[in-house]
Formats: structure tokens, C-alpha cells, sequence
């Protein structure tokens, strides 16, 4: 069925070719839970409409033609020039797609997150509303020990006793709601009094980011290096978009999340065979993770 033009008075409306359907499949909202009280949802998506049989990824494509020329149509040839852009880094077709989250997460959580510059925000006010009595306390067998090889990290568990301890410590900071909430009838400002409140209490926002720089935060906060606890809102949206934008997905699977950089130092010593041209322990034990990856045998 060929597109149909309708005119009137100099306004051109082209109907589409074939049946556009809800990528989001007539959902106002496509939830997961994140830790105890969080979750990610999404709530919209743009384009929120995709022809019949292909999925949001027909928007990256329609604008890289703008570029690269109409071409082929056909769904493998999309899967083609997506996965072309995407190992070429020709990044600004999939700033044509955008997706627009409703999230709760500990304030610890959202400071590390905001730090992402390029979405867009609107949060809960706590000058304007009283905070909602909502605390993040993670699992007797999720605290953490102090990593020793990374000063920003955690590795393993610390002993019972120390666990216990450690929630006993949680709870008494979550005390302090009951004196916020105290404070907030005597009168003191809500904007003044929400400083006692511990960074575990939770807010909200919306967050909207276009589809490259959405790929930038998942590929830093998906990473084994990011915390566990924005690691798993990180994971969560992952889920939530990949039905919606799957072959750029799979494309972000193969040439960002699963792929490795090499430095020019680790190419010439691949190379050459010969050891790692510095004295820089951290870069040689990266130099050595590498390696393992590829199944190299120990350097000399
Ligand atoms: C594991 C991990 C550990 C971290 N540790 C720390 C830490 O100890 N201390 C700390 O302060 N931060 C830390 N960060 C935060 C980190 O430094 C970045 O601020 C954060 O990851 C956001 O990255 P970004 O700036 O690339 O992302 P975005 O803000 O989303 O920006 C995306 C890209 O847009 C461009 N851009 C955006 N805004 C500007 C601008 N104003 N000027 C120029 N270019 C711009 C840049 O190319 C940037 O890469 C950590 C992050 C991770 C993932």
C-alpha cells in the first residue's frame, strides 16, 4: 500500500504506509522494583509508535537515510546500518529516540546518578512536601566488606556481627523521621528540617534521556565498577528498553558492553610479545585482566 498525501490549505498530512502500532503495547506504564522500596518505570517513549512489524529502532534509521540515502527498507537492512552506526559512533540517529522514566531511589543513589548531565529532571520536592518515610537498608547478606584492591568499592561480606551491627545503626538513623516529622509540626521549615534526615531516605523524579545517552549511562552504571546499588536501577532500565529498541540493543551488546579497549601500549605489546612498556602497576594489572579475557597466556 503506496503512503496517501492529504491537503488542505497548504497543510500536508501523509498517512502512514502501513498500520503504526504502541511500541509500548497501549501500556501508560511498564514497572520493575529496585531494591526495598525503589523502582524504574517507564512511563513514555518517543517514538511511541512504530509501523507494524518493526520496532522504536525504525526512527534511528529514518533519520540516518536522511545522511546515508533511502536505500533498501527491508528490517535486515535496518539491523545492518543500526549495528553500522553504532561501531562508528555515528551517534546523533539514536538521539532520535528518547524514553521517559518515573524512578525512586535512596538520595545516595540519586547523587551518583545525577552526575548523568544529559537527561532531563524533575524531582520530588521536599521544601514543598514532607518526605515520604522511606529507607534504604540493604540485607544482612549484602553488606558489604571494604574492598582492598579498590579504595571505591566493596568486596565479599563482613562477619554477622558486624552486619548486625550495621542495621542497628540504619535504624537508629531512620529514627530521626520521627523527630523530622516533629520538627515540621513545631514549624520548622520543611526545606530546614529534611537536613536530618539520613542520604538512605528515598526520593523521586522523572528522568528523560535520548537513547545515546542512555547507552553512555548504562555502559558506566551496568559496569561491574559502578555500585551495586544504582547498578540494579541501571540493569532495570536495560530491561525495560530493550523490547522497545532491540536490534540497538543487541548492537550496544556487541560493540560497547561486551567489547574492550585496548591502549596503544597494549596493542604493541600484543603485538610484539613483549611486556607491558610501563611501571605503572594498575595499568599492568588491567593490562593482565585483558588478556585473561582473551585467553592470552600470562605476559613474559
Ligand atoms: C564507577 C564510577 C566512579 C565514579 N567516581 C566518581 C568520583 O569519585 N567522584 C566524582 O566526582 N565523580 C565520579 N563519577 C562520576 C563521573 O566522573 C561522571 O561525572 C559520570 O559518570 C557522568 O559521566 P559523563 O560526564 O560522561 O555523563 P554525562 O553528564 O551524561 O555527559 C555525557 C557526555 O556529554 C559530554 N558533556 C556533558 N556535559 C558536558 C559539559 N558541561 N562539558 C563538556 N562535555 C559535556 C561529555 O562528553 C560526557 O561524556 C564516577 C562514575 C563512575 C561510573
Amino acid at each position: 500500500m503506496s503512503a496517501e498525501s492529504v491537503s488542505v490549505e497548504g497543510v500536508i498530512r501523509t498517512l502512514p504506509e502501513t498500520p503504526m502500532v504502541d511500541v509500548m503495547a497501549g501500556a501508560s506504564r511498564i514497572e520493575q522494583r529496585v531494591l526495598d522500596h525503589g523502582f524504574v518505570a517507564l512511563v513514555d517513549c518517543m517514538p511511541r509508535m512504530a509501523p507494524e512489524g518493526k520496532t522504536a529502532d525504525y526512527s534511528i534509521v529514518q533519520a540516518a537515510r536522511v545522511s546515508y540515502g533511502e536505500g533498501t527498507k527491508q528490517v535486515s537492512e535496518d539491523r545492518g546500518l543500526v549495528r553500522y552506526l553504532l561501531r562508528h559512533r555515528h551517534t546523533t540517529p539514536f538521539e532520535m529516540v528518547e524514553f521517559k522514566f518515573h524512578v525512586a531511589m535512596p538520595i545516595f543513589v540519586a547523587r551518583q546518578w545525577i552526575r548523568h548531565r544529559t537527561a532531563n529532571v524533575n524531582e520530588y520536592s521536599a521544601r514543598y512536601s514532607i518526605v515520604p518515610d522511606r529507607f534504604y537498608r540493604p540485607t544482612p547478606e549484602s553488606i558489604r566488606a571494604q574492598s582492598q584492591s579498590n579504595r571505591q568499592g566493596g568486596d565479599g561480606c563482613v562477619d554477622a556481627g558486624t552486619a548486625e551491627e550495621f542495621l542497628a545503626l540504619l535504624e537508629r538513623a531512620e529514627g530521626l523521621y520521627k523527630d523530622y516529622m516533629q520538627f515540621t509540626e513545631k514549624g520548622v521549615a520543611r526545606e530546614l528540617a529534611r537536613t536530618a534526615l539520613p542520604v538512605s531516605v528515598y526520593t523521586e523524579w522523572y528522568w528523560k534521556c535520548d537513547l545515546h545517552n542512555l547507552f553512555h549511562f548504562l555502559a558506566l552504571r551496568m559496569d561491574p565498577h559502578a555500585q551495586h546499588e544504582i547498578r540494579v536501577y541501571a540493569d532495570a532500565m536495560y530491561q525495560l528498553v530493550k523490547p522497545i529498541v532491540p536490534i540497538s540493543c543487541e548492537a550496544f551488546e556487541d560493540y560497547r558492553l561486551g567489547s574492550m579497549q585496548l591502549t596503544r601500549l597494549e596493542v604493541e605489546a600484543i603485538r610484539t610479545g613483549a611486556a607491558l612498556a610501563t611501571t605503572n602497576k594498575r595499568e599492568i594489572a588491567e593490562y593482565e585482566e585483558k588478556r585473561e579475557r582473551l585467553g592470552l597466556a600470562k605476559p613474559r
